[in-house]
Formats: structure tokens, C-alpha cells, sequence
């Protein structure tokens, strides 16, 4: 990666900390790591920079202000999402609603409209890929100079990026959550959960919008359906993967080894939160509960969502674009 630039701007080591996927190996060989006077910590800071690239090329601009700001931000998230589905949950009258046990299909339209949500979802998927389009380009535009990224490069990001490749530590793993212990892949398992289950949920999301709009069969599906089976799956892999990486940030950061930035604890219990509740309504989808849990869930996917250009989730976008970068200089030179 590093070896074929030869000039260190701001934006090379903007690039280098997005590819840096924080192993800890170079920790491991470094003679002026902690406890040594110099105590550098290259991780660490490659950690720090990554963190304010997001903050950097975010867009617009000034909710770069949010980028970082942790668990306060995703709260006042949190309670304005709750508060504007409320509101529209009581413009649509019957106010007692949300106590009933409703079942059958269509039972979640009940509580908010199909044309609400689709047109919600919509608009919040639109903002989302909007400025992680802009902040790409802006990304791309200082990090990769006049070059251009090609198909080529691109589908060796896809497949690097999905196949998990440079969690492998180049066969020897991660040093995690300890920086002092043997490398092992139980970074990239713990990764793999997150991502597959994140991916698992989206095609839940994804085939029932086919089953209801292609199909013309509404929800609640049964158990033995693809969006069910999948949404299931891919819930408890993100629980699971989620918790795992905080259990392991509490013991290396209470031994005062490791520990995330806010940020990447903010988007994990962000995403706990909203596998977790996802699991609630499937579970109480026939119960009292259901429309209370509806709205607690949606407004845990608005804040996912409307959060995703200001938190770690846009570290997806940045770390493409950087392999698909590193991609490109390696076959310029002719590697
Ligand atoms: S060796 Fe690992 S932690 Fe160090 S810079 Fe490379 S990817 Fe990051």
C-alpha cells in the first residue's frame, strides 16, 4: 500500500488510516510502543485520523458537528424519530390502537401506513446515499489525486472488502483484543457476524418488499419465509457480533490496552439496538406489545440510517474507496 507513494501529503495518510484495519500487528514490532517514552501507538493514531476523515468529508458539512458526539446524538435521534412517528401514529385517529393485538395481514399498517413508511423509507434512503456519494467523491477527489479508479479495481475492493481478506492479517490475524497476544481471526469472525448479519437483514427488508409489492402479500410472513428466516438469522449474527465487540472493548479498555473511539461504540449499540428490537416485534408481532415495539424499532432504524454519513457506518465507504485506490496504484505499477 504505502510503498507506492513516495510524497506524504495529509490526504496519503487520510488514505493509509481508511486501509488500516487496525491489526495491531504493526504495534506488535514497533521498539517505541508503550511503555517506552515515545509511546507510539500507530493503531491508535491511524484510528484517531480515520475518525476525523469522517468528520472531514462529511456532507453537509456542518453536521460534521455530529460526527463523533456519541451516544447524546444518537439519543436526540432517538427521541425525534420516536416523537414524529408518534405524531404521525395519532394523526391517523383510533389512538387506542397501539394496545390492541392485531394480527392477520397488513396487522403493522395499522399502526403506521404502508404509504408512510415507503415514503419515509424512501427519503431516508435517498439522504443516505446522496452524501455518501458526495463524500466518497470528496474522498476520492483528495486521496487518489487525477487517477482513476476502473470495473477492475473496484470488483478486487468488492471482493477484498466481502471476502474479509484483510482482516486475515496476511495469514496471521489480528493481535485482539490484546495488543501483546498472538495474532487470531477472532477479529475477523467477529467482523464477518457484523457484516453478514447487517447484509442477512437487508435482503429480510429487501424480499419482503418483493413479497408485498411484486406478490401482492402482505405482512406479517410466516416463520418458513425468506424475509423471516433471513431477518432471524441475520439478527442474532448481529447481536452476537455486536456484543462480542463490546465485551472485548470492556476488557482490553479496563486493562488499559485498547480501546474503540466513541464513535465505533455509538454504531455498535446502535446496531444491537436495532437487530434487537427487530427480534422484539417479530416475537410480540401477535401481542399487545406489537405497536409500541413497532415504533421503538422503526425509530432504532431511523437513527441507524440517518446517523449512517456522521458514524462509523460510513468507514464502509471511505475503506472501499481506499482499496479500490490501492487496487489501482498496484497495477499501475504493474504488480
Ligand atoms: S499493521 Fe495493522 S494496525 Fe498497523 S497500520 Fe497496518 S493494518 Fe493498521
Amino acid at each position: 500500500m504505502i510503498e507506492y507513494r513516495r510524497e506524504f501529503k495529509t490526504a496519503d495518510v487520510e488514505y493509509v488510516s481508511n486501509l488500516c484495519h487496525d491489526c495491531g500487528q504493526c504495534f506488535d514490532v514497533c521498539p517505541y510502543t508503550p511503555p517506552n517514552e515515545f509511546s507510539v501507538d500507530i493503531p491508535k493514531i491511524l484510528s484517531e485520523i480515520r475518525t476525523e476523515t469522517y468528520r472531514k468529508y462529511a456532507t453537509p458539512r456542518k453536521m460534521s458537528l455530529f460526527s463523533g458526539s456519541g451516544i447524546g446524538f444518537t439519543l436526540m435521534l432517538f427521541g425525534f424519530s420516536f416523537l414524529a412517528l408518534f405524531v404521525i401514529y395519532l394523526s391517523s385517529g383510533n389512538y387506542l390502537r397501539i394496545f390492541m393485538a392485531i394480527s392477520g395481514p397488513g396487522s403493522f399498517y395499522v399502526i403506521l401506513s404502508n404509504d408512510i413508511l415507503d415514503v419515509a423509507g424512501t427519503l431516508i434512503l435517498f439522504f443516505v446515499v446522496l452524501a455518501w456519494s458526495i463524500s466518497g467523491k470528496k474522498f476520492l477527489k483528495e486521496v487518489g489525486g487525477h487517477s482513476n479508479i476502473g470495473l477492475y479495481d473496484l470488483i478486487r475492493a468488492f471482493f477484498d472488502s466481502f471476502g474479509e481478506k484483510w482482516f486475515r492479517g496476511g495469514g496471521a490475524g489480528c493481535n485482539y483484543p490484546h495488543r501483546d497476544e498472538r495474532g487470531s481471526y477472532k477479529k475477523m469472525i467477529t467482523h464477518s457476524l457484523v457484516l453478514y448479519g447487517f447484509l442477512l437483514d437487508f435482503l429480510a427488508t429487501t424480499s419482503a418488499f418483493v413479497e408485498q409489492d411484486f406478490f401482492h402479500v402482505l405482512p406479517p410472513y410466516p416463520i418458513l419465509s425468506m424475509p423471516v428466516i433471513s431477518g432471524i438469522t441475520g439478527g442474532v449474527m448481529l447481536i452476537i457480533g455486536a456484543s462480542l465487540f463490546l465485551i472485548f472493548d470492556y476488557i482490553s479498555s479496563s486493562e488499559k490496552d485498547v480501546s474503540m473511539t466513541p464513535i465505533d461504540r455509538t454504531f455498535l449499540v446502535a446496531l444491537l439496538l436495532t437487530a434487537f428490537t427487530g427480534l422484539l416485534v417479530l416475537g410480540f408481532r401477535n401481542t399487545s406489545l406489537m405497536g409500541t415495539l413497532l415504533l421503538i424499532h422503526l425509530s432504532m432504524v431511523s437513527v441507524l440510517f440517518i446517523s449512517a454519513p456522521y458514524g462509523k457506518f460510513v468507514h464502509l465507504v471511505y475503506r472501499f474507496i481506499s482499496i479500490g485506490q490501492y487496487h489501482l496504484e498496484k497495477r499501475l505499477h504493474g504488480d
